[in-house]
């Protein structure tokens, strides 16, 4: 009860502080929908890629491409999520695979030995690759993103295409051009957690979460 006054109390001030315009409540809503930015530190990284190079390379069929499943392990703070490390889910490579028992098993007992650790790092989301596929997430992706959100607003699912590693990509800020290789992955997020799966439009019901790469 008292902490529903406060919710109720709380709106109001944001009422009465805010702009009588229109755009500004939602323009903080969305802020607040889009989350807390990524650092990825460059031991995830290189678990990551490492690990998906193993079962999809240049040296490998297109064909027998397959893909990989694993965890990203970390900590958050009020204003960030930062990806500590890795950890590979060994089994299970088809493709789009939802996550079962036998996963949330195996992420269990990583959860086990992440907290015996006491380093005060959780499980922060997930991974998965893409082989050649580009970068999205399909409808099993956004349902096994909802197991990761559904219990962590600051959950993410990072996608991996290896094809995409080291592209140049050319990104223009005002009038100069700036060229960047690619790092091969996004990360994403629910928009809405509370949607309904069935819900038509729910395949778009996902955004980009922006990041950047740390090598310390
Ligand atoms: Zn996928």
């Amino acid at each position: 009860m008292p902490e529903e006054l406060e919710r109720k109390n709380d709106t109001q001030e944001e009422h009465t502080n805010s702009n009588n315009e229109e755009k500004t409540p939602s323009e903080e809503r969305h802020k607040e929908k889009i989350g807390k930015p990524v650092v990825i530190k460059a031991d995830a990284y290189k678990t990551i890629i490492l690990y998906a190079s193993r079962y999809a390379n240049q040296a490998i069929k297109p064909e027998e491409w397959k893909e990989i499943y694993g965890v990203l392990i970390g900590s958050t703070t009020d204003e960030i999520v930062i990806v500590e490390g890795a950890e590979a889910l060994t089994f299970g490579h088809a493709t789009d695979v939802q996550l079962d028992e036998r996963h949330y098993g195996f992420i269990e007992r990583i959860e086990n030995k992440i907290y015996k650790e006491e380093k005060g790092y959780y499980i922060i989301g997930w991974f998965h690759s893409h082989p050649g596929l580009g970068l999205f997430f399909s409808y099993i992706d956004l349902i096994n993103q909802l197991g990761f959100q559904g219990k962590n607003d600051d959950a993410i699912g990072l996608v991996f295409d290896h094809t995409l590693l080291g592209k140049k990509k050319e990104e223009k800020i005002g009038d100069n051009v700036l060229t960047k290789y690619d790092t091969g992955f996004e990360i994403y997020r629910l928009t809405e957690v509370d949607m309904g799966i069935n819900t038509p439009d729910y395949d778009n019901n996902y955004h980009k979460v922006d990041y950047i790469e740390s090598i310390l």
